[in-house]
């Protein structure tokens, strides 16, 4: 039987392989590492994301944190207990983003990792193009509401720290 998440999780494979083929192309930048959680905090996401998540921890003992000033309820220690099943904007913490911002394209580099750098140094081939794949998952998200006859609208969010409720 396929699952209503599958095209959801193509997309999060292919977010993974981009990541690691661009984190590839910057290994000289690149210092993450266990125990670094500059990006973490408490996102919103798509009910197709929140959906899949919840699905995922069903059964599962996360010993879910709370959210303080806007940090991530699975970070615990300093370590993502649901690295697995992280949602898609956690699978690009550290890379050079490049997305439109009040109709400018903004570029987004983590300070530790990009001490230093020229905006010069960053092409469309080099940073990962998140509107690119946020478009995607607006539209898987557009179909799974519908086919699930879930009453949220297109453009609703919801933020990670429900998941704890
Ligand atoms: S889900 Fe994991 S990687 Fe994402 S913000 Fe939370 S702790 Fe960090």
């Amino acid at each position: 039987m396929t699952s209503k998440f599958e095209k959801y999780h193509q997309l999060r494979n292919q977010v993974d392989q981009l990541s690691e083929q661009l984190s590839g192309l910057h290994q000289n930048h690149m210092a993450c590492k266990k125990g670094c959680d500059l990006c973490c905090m408490d996102y919103d996401v798509f009910p197709i994301e929140y959906e899949a998540m919840k699905e995922a921890l069903q059964n599962k003992q996360v010993d879910m944190q709370k959210s303080i000033d806007g940090s991530c309820i699975f970070l615990k220690d300093h370590m993502c207990q649901i690295y697995e099943q992280r949602p898609i904007i956690c699978r690009t913490h550290g890379l050079p983003l490049l997305f439109m911002n009040d109709e400018q394209w903004e570029l987004s580099a983590c300070e530790l990792n990009f001490t230093e750098f020229d905006d010069e140094d960053f092409t469309t081939e080099n940073t990962f193009p998140l509107d690119k794949f946020n478009s995607k998952l607006f539209l898987l998200n557009q179909v799974f509401l519908k086919e699930n006859n879930l009453s949220y609208s297109e453009f609703d969010l919801i933020p990670i720290h429900n998941l704890k409720d």
